[in-house]
């Protein structure tokens, strides 16, 4: 999608600290990170929401967890514990209308979240 900041990211249009990128998802360091490890890992094609995903998406949203577990692991942080969000439209705190799933880490956690 042309206007769209993950996108742009994506297509290399955008700056981005790139931690992970294969043929279907990508992972970068969050620009405003809210803990010590904060990344977004998203899919490369686009898909606005969680709302969006279809049943033939369900790999590709496998394959994201697959990559979050991964870089908790590679950072350090299997043992010790981390979060993966997803925010979902205006109630769930969705700022950039890309599928995304933050990976933070590094700090205890608070729940239930704000
Ligand atoms: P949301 O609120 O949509 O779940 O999260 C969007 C996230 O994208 C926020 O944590 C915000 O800091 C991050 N973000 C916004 N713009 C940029 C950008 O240009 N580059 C990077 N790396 N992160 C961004
Ligand atoms: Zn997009």
């Amino acid at each position: 999608m042309n206007s769209c900041l993950f996108c742009k990211i994506v297509r290399g249009e955008i700056p981005a600290q790139v931690v992970y990128d294969d043929d279907r998802v990508m992972a970068f360091k969050d620009i405003d990170p809210k803990a010590p490890v904060h990344l977004l890992i998203i899919p490369k094609k686009h898909m606005a929401s969680l709302a969006d995903v279809t049943a033939e998406d369900g790999a590709c949203l496998g394959h994201i967890l697959q990559v979050a577990a991964q870089l908790a692991h590679e950072q350090g942080f299997s043992d010790r514990g981390y979060r993966v969000v997803n925010n979902c439209h205006q109630d769930g705190g969705q700022a950039v209308d890309h599928l995304h799933f933050h990976l933070l880490a590094g700090r205890a956690m608070q729940w239930p979240p704000g």
